[in-house]
């Protein structure tokens, strides 16, 4: 017999039908059918036969071995026993309690660890202090459209990634990042929802969404509001980090409209095609406004989805060419020296606390070309076009305006001159190109 039993009652008739029961022959076959031993003994009603069996004899399978104490596995049915001997792989059940005793016991270590190195963490947070007067100039400007984003919650307790999203059109994540390892945002896991950190092997990991950020304390002890009140009256030095600020937010400005418009003609495009495109994006905002870019995606976009609609594409397929698309719009923009239309800002796409002071410090909006920014940040701070840098332009400049007075073209010449700059060419540029058109 397969089946070792224990039985737990005296009663013959129920001895008796527990054996009928469980009984097989060699091949492990029962020799009676379930439904022919229902007669039998009257039972409570909803009280199945397995049941009633079980209440009253423990069965163990002899097929089945613990892999640990080599004792026999019970089994509660006839469906849970083996007919055939079985690599032992379950345990039985003192073994199975012992081992989740275990469990527990090392799931209870790790949670207290965990709690420990969180609260060190929190210790030493404490006592890092931020000198604010010496943080560079890009991460004054973060801060103050972050305060305005979240206000008070800035200066005010915690807040996550989610409060901030008024910050930026897209990649608001990001410029979080950027202040926390920067050490002037940190987090404080004492006012995280339990679960925001959690073990993955041996490292801490943590949700990110979920996780409660708070300013940096001031190496003075000032008290938040007199540390963003001080970044206010901050004299701004750092041209090239202000103007890589303002590259950083008009690409999420470009990105988040490509989002719509892929959005609105089910164009789904890879994390890698995003990024392609956030490259020549960022470089093509060196020259251009975020404005005339806007007119690019519009262009591409649409072109991609008639792409679509023919015999042999299909959506990914032309999803797929919008990144190359921009990029040849792009060189052939630049290389004929085409004026890009300048789309205005849909009302949906709010420009967001960082743009805002952006364009409160320099002046700038999606419609000042990417040129104008650096020359506008060079002179904001006060190393405005550099007495040589004006001096080389002065002979060209003088030689241009001769001829075109000599030759009453004086109109024609500086409409083509604007035209240039409104294009995103620099002054340098303008003046030469329309020298060599009037040489030629
Ligand atoms: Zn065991």
């Amino acid at each position: 017999m397969a089946i070792k039993l224990q039985m737990l009652t005296e009663d013959p008739k129920e001895i008796e039908l527990i054996e009928r029961y469980w009984a097989v022959d060699e091949s492990g076959q029962y020799l009676e059918k379930v439904s022919a031993l229902g007669g039998i003994i009257e039972m409570a009603q909803g009280v199945s036969l397995a049941s009633f069996i079980r209440q009253r004899c423990n069965a163990f399978d002899e097929n089945q071995v613990c892999p640990k104490c080599a004792e026999l596995i019970e089994i509660r049915n006839r469906s849970e026993a083996k007919k055939v001997p079985q690599r032992p792989s379950k345990f039985c059940t003192v073994c199975q309690e012992d081992q989740d005793a275990i469990a527990l016991e090392a799931e209870k270590a790790k949670a207290a660890e965990l709690e420990r190195q969180l609260t060190e963490y929190v210790r030493k947070q404490s006592t890092r202090t931020v000198d604010y007067s010496e943080i560079p100039d890009n991460q004054v400007i973060l801060l103050l459209a972050l305060d305005r984003a979240i206000t008070p919650r800035l200066t005010n307790g915690g807040f996550t990634v989610g409060d901030c999203r008024g910050l930026a059109p897209r990649y608001v994540a990001d410029f979080v990042l950027q202040l926390r390892e920067a050490g002037l945002v940190l987090d404080d896991p004492s006012k995280a929802r339990p679960g925001t950190y959690y073990w993955e092997g041996d490292e801490i990991w943590m949700l990110r969404e979920q996780v409660v950020y708070r300013l940096a304390p001031d190496a003075a002890s000032k008290s938040a509001e007199e540390i963003i009140r001080g970044l206010l009256d901050r004299v701004y030095t750092d041209a090239e980090g202000i103007f890589n600020l303002w590259l950083d937010y008009s690409v999420a400005d470009v990105m988040r409209y490509l989002g719509a418009q892929c959005e609105l003609y089910n164009h789904d495009l890879s994390e890698q095609e995003l990024e392609e495109i956030k490259s020549t994006m960022r470089s093509a905002l060196e020259i251009y406004s975020v404005s005339q870019l806007w007119s690019v995606v519009w262009k591409v976009v649409r072109d991609a989805a008639s792409l679509a609609n023919r015999e042999y594409y299909n959506r990914p397929k032309a999803a797929a060419t919008i990144p190359g698309k921009i990029r040849r719009n792009l060189e052939k923009v630049q290389r004929e020296s085409i004026e890009l239309k300048a789309w205005s800002r849909p009302e949906q796409h709010p420009a967001g606390t960082l743009g805002m002071v952006l364009c409160e410090i320099l002046g700038v909006d999606e419609n000042t070309s990417g040129h104008m920014v650096s020359s506008l940040v060079t002179w904001f701070i006060g190393q405005a076009s550099s007495p040589t840098a004006e001096a080389e332009l002065d002979e060209p400049i003088r030689e241009l305006m001769t001829v075109a007075l000599a030759h009453d073209i004086g109109s024609s010449v500086m409409l083509r001159f604007a035209e240039l700059i409104r294009a995103g060419h620099d002054v340098g540029f303008a003046i030469e190109e329309i020298g060599e058109a009037l040489r030629s």
